[in-house]
């Protein structure tokens, strides 16, 4: 197995987990088979317990771990299967090193960050060579260089790399080379800073990626190239996308960082064929269409919902269609209405969330779709939403909420399942990861899968009440979707409506850009109508 690994400098944000996931599209499309692991050097033992404002959203994998998001870029460029081990961070790891000394397996030993926890994160690199028939591993480490959290995983690596020879692993440092107006040039020293941190402990990289607004020249590339002891052909621009994502594996060819990266390694293949993607991100840039969509939201930040931004723009693309995505403030729903933010738009999203804040906000967007024929899409939280404001208002099931949010309601539309109350005090009480669905026949949901069974994943720890089952049908809401055994509801849809449907899991982590979601594709299309 060969090994990149990816680290930052100078500054966050980078987009170091996109420059990983372009490559492996790049050597995908060389016909390699390529694996992406996230090391995360902060000490939660997974995302799942982080605020979304703080750390973006927590991506969800097939086997239910909750990771971080640049899990899903690697998901969405590349064809590899991803599972808990691809995300590793530095509380699983000493998780593991704490237990295995509580268990007296160090037989006497004073356990120390060099070698035990270095010698964990250099087997958690390793598994891929056992558990996967990959050819090359692509390893992304969080954080920047500098930071002190860092320096076990780059320790590491630096022994990693010398125990499979350096002809099998490359180091890849994503770097900023800022434009200075006052100077009005581009300056090359943060970037040396940050090489000279790497080298101090001993890591030498192979590759520089540039990220910079302006053309690099080739006499900033050779500085570069000489005080940072690269190769100057090692030295690759990597300008900011223009419109879209997507782009950057192309800009990446264009820079013949696959080319670099396949003669270090001196693996002999033709050139990537990239003209289907170049298609694929010509519809996505330049759509015939344009439809406006709000998502009712309670985070600003962009990140928090990474997933069904992408997923639109998928299907988007499959419709010929641009989307243009309206954040509307749930809480300011509450506070001057839904006329002002929602009178012009194709479109309503609610997505997941997690506790009271802006609900109410939620339960009066999901009632102006229903009630004005616009198309609602309601994903997790957005489901319970729906179901909350169908039992209220057209039930007339007054006060009906869900008990996360009002745990003395008359009417508990969403609750726990009895057996959920027992587990929740041991804290393991959310559904997580893959869950096989039902689709009734004769639903619009079945319409949209063209099957009956579907698998999606999920990360939810209340579900639709079943008291309330039959109430709710007799009120002209359709159960298009349950679990295998039929008890858990898992879609619920509005036959008397254009378009309205909502469900319990997160159809946002299985879209791709040549594989959109039928459900977001048929979403939007419905917009577009
Ligand atoms: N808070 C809700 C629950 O736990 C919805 C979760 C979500 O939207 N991911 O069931």
């Amino acid at each position: 197995m060969k090994y990149i690994f990816v680290t930052g400098g100078v500054v966050s944000s980078l987009g170091k987990g996109l420059a990983a996931a372009s490559l492996g599209t790049l050597l995908e499309h060389r016909g390699q088979r390529v694996a992406l692991q996230k090391l995360d050097p902060y000490l939660n033992v997974d995302p799942g317990t982080m605020n979304p404002l703080q750390h973006g959203e927590v991506y969800v994998l097939a086997d239910g771990a909750e990771t971080d998001l640049d899990l899903g870029h690697y998901e969405r460029f590349t064809n590899s299967i991803l599972t808990r081990a691809n995300n590793v961070t530095s509380g699983q790891v000493y998780e593991t090193v704490l237990s295995k000394e509580r268990h007296g397996d160090y037989l006497g030993k004073t356990v120390q960050v060099i070698p035990h926890i270095t010698d964990e994160i250099k087997a958690r690199i390793r598994l891929f060579q056992e558990t996967t028939n990959a050819d090359i591993l692509i390893s992304e480490i969080g954080g920047t260089t500098g930071d002190i959290e860092g320096l076990p995983f780059l320790e590491a690596i630096r022994q990693f790399i010398l125990q499979v020879g350096p002809e099998n692993a490359i180091l890849m440092h994503v770097t900023l080379v800022p434009f200075i107006k006052a100077a009005g040039e581009l300056k090359t020293k943060p970037t040396q800073q940050s090489v000279a941190k790497l080298r101090e402990i001993g890591l030498q990289p192979q590759v520089l990626l540039c990220r910079t607004e302006q053309p690099l020249d080739p006499e900033v590339r050779e500085k570069l190239s000489l005080f940072c002891n690269v190769p100057l052909d090692g030295v690759i621009e990597a300008r900011d996308v223009e419109h879209s994502i997507y782009e950057y594996p192309l800009l990446l060819q264009q820079e013949g960082l696959d080319e670099k990266v396949c003669r270090l390694f001196g693996i002999t293949t033709p050139p990537a064929q990239m003209s289907a993607w170049r298609q694929l991100v010509k519809t996505i840039v330049y759509p015939t269409h344009r439809v406006k969509i709000a998502i009712i939201s309670k985070y600003e930040l962009q990140d928090a919902y990474k997933s069904i931004y992408e997923s639109l723009t998928h299907a988007g693309g499959a419709s010929d269609c641009g989307v243009s995505i309206i954040v509307v403030d749930a809480e300011e729903i509450e506070l001057y209405g839904p006329e002002k933010y929602l009178s012009n738009v194709s479109g309503i999203l609610v997505p997941g969330g997690f506790g009271d804040r802006g609900t109410e906000g939620k339960i009066t967007a999901a009632r102006y779709a229903r009630e004005h024929g616009i198309p609602y899409l309601g994903l997790c939280l957005g489901m319970q939403i729906a179901t909350i404001e169908f039992a209220r208002h057209v039930c007339n099931l007054e006060r009906a909420n869900s008990t996360e949010f009002d745990p003395t309601t008359p009417h508990p539309v969403i609750s726990l399942l009895e057996e959920q109350k027992e587990v929740s005090h041991k804290g393991g009480s959310m559904r997580l990861g893959t869950w096989p669905t039902l689709l009734k026949e004769d639903s619009l949901a079945h319409r949209i899968y063209e099957r009956s069974e579907i698998a999606e994943r999920h990360r939810h720890r209340f579900e639709f009440n079943n008291t309330y089952r039959s109430e709710l049908e007799a009120g002209g809401l359709l159960i298009g979707g349950t679990s295998l055994d039929g008890q858990l509801v898992e879609m619920i849809e509005i036959p008397d409506h254009p378009w309205f449907i909502a469900v319990q899991f997160h159809p946002e982590f299985q879209s791709k850009p040549n594989a959109p979601h039928p459900l977001f594709q048929a979403f939007v299309a419905a917009c577009m109508r």
